[in-house]
């Protein structure tokens, strides 16, 4: 027998995780609105992980220390996601 509220419960879920994905692109892409991160230098090993995430192209590594475009970055954050020393937080606002 068919069990219509699984299904539907099924349908629901699919879709918020579609809309969650839309919006964590959207994000990514676009960034968020007026927000600017900053690099801590002292935390810093100028690994390179953020700026191979950045889609921006707004960071790069400066005497073994990360360094972000002001003009080009947007916010979105993804940068202080993958570094591991927490060496980017968001600093303020553009
Ligand atoms: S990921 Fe973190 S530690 Fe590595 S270069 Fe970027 S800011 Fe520095
Ligand atoms: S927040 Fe980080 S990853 Fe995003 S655009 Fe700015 S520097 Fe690049």
């Amino acid at each position: 027998m068919i069990d219509n509220n699984r299904i539907v419960k099924g349908a629901v879920i699919k879709r918020v995780i579609a809309c969650l994905m839309i919006i964590l692109l959207a994000v990514s892409i676009y960034g968020v609105a007026g927000k600017q991160v900053a690099v801590i230098s002292s935390q810093c090993v100028g690994c390179g992980d953020c700026t191979k995430v950045c889609i921006k192209d707004a960071v790069v590594i400066v005497r073994g220390k990360a360094l972000i475009n002001t003009d080009k970055c947007n916010g979105c954050g993804l940068c202080i996601s993958i570094c591991s020393y927490n060496a980017i937080r968001y600093g303020g606002e553009k």
